[in-house]
């Protein structure tokens, strides 16, 4: 039997294909997912189009252990998201009283009229989970379909990164049975990364619990060090991490900080 993946990514939007919007949700998933010890094995950009958003989903169910699905869930025609996933699902959407409550009074509170386009937002596949939306308007929905548990979320990237904060990483955490991996990052200034490689490189390539990365950015070079999925010695994540430390006082001193 195949490998089933961890998670799976379907970014929706004709934007995101015209080159006109650029994704960067795919660098906070990865990142945010990574801390978890949860891997995208795959990630699919698609066009704002129901047969292809279902046939797409159907082809993934049973093949990733989580799918997120991203975008298309605003009020407008080609908002088609929800239609596609309950399609594949083959579940019928169900009005969502509360949510449709939650809606009004988002736009109540800033002096906005809501449109019956809006009730749209309120509609989920029978038997979602919904996932409350604490910066917009669209709440976003878990649902469970042939051992696939699918999480579909709304396109701004602040709403996104709350709802994912907030619903996402507890359930992925708990579907995965993953703790949390442990991240190390030792910041540095006033050295370049190629000088600070040629002090410390053979240290770092010593290393074996964590997965290493050195990140130059405007103020100095980070060096990451995170956790590797499976390595659980709390002692060798000790002595490995204190040892780069060590080495980068003894040869860097207070340009660590
Ligand atoms: P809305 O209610 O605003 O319509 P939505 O859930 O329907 O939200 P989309 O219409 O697909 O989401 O996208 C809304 C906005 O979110 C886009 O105009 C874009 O600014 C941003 N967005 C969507 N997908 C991405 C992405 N992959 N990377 C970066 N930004 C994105």
């Amino acid at each position: 039997m195949s490998k089933t993946n961890d998670l799976e990514v379907i970014l929706v939007g004709d934007e995101l294909l015209a080159g006109t919007q650029r994704d960067t949700h795919l660098e906070y998933l990865g990142r945010r997912f990574g801390r978890i010890g949860a891997a995208i094995a795959r990630v699919h950009v698609i066009g704002d189009s129901v047969e292809d958003i279902a046939s797409l989903i159907t082809e993934r169910l049973g093949r990733t252990s989580v799918l997120v699905v991203t975008g298309g869930l605003g009020p407008t025609a080609d908002d088609i998201t929800r239609e596609g996933v309950a399609r594949a699902l083959g579940l019928e959407l169900e009005f969502h009283e509360p949510s449709w409550k939650a809606i009004k009074s988002f736009f109540v509170q800033r002096g906005r009229g809501v449109t019956e386009n809006n009730r749209r937002q309120a509609c989920f596949p029978k038997g979602a989970d919904v996932l409350r939306n604490a910066r917009g308007t669209a709440p976003g929905f878990a649902v469970e379909g042939k051992a696939t548990l699918v999480f579909v979320l709304p396109g701004p990237p602040e709403e996104l990164s709350s709802m994912v904060e907030a619903e996402v990483i507890p359930r992925v955490q708990t579907r995965l049975g993953r703790a949390p991996l442990r991240v190390e990052t030792f910041r540095t200034i006033g050295i370049g990364e190629s000088k600070l490689t040629s002090l410390i490189g053979g240290d770092l390539a010593a290393v074996s619990a964590y997965k290493v990365a050195s990140l130059p950015s405007m103020t100095g070079v980070n060096i990451v060090l995170t956790q590797l999925p499976g390595v659980d010695d709390a002692g060798v994540l000790d002595r490995e991490a204190d040892k780069i430390e060590r080495v980068l006082r003894d040869t860097i001193g207070n340009k660590l900080y």
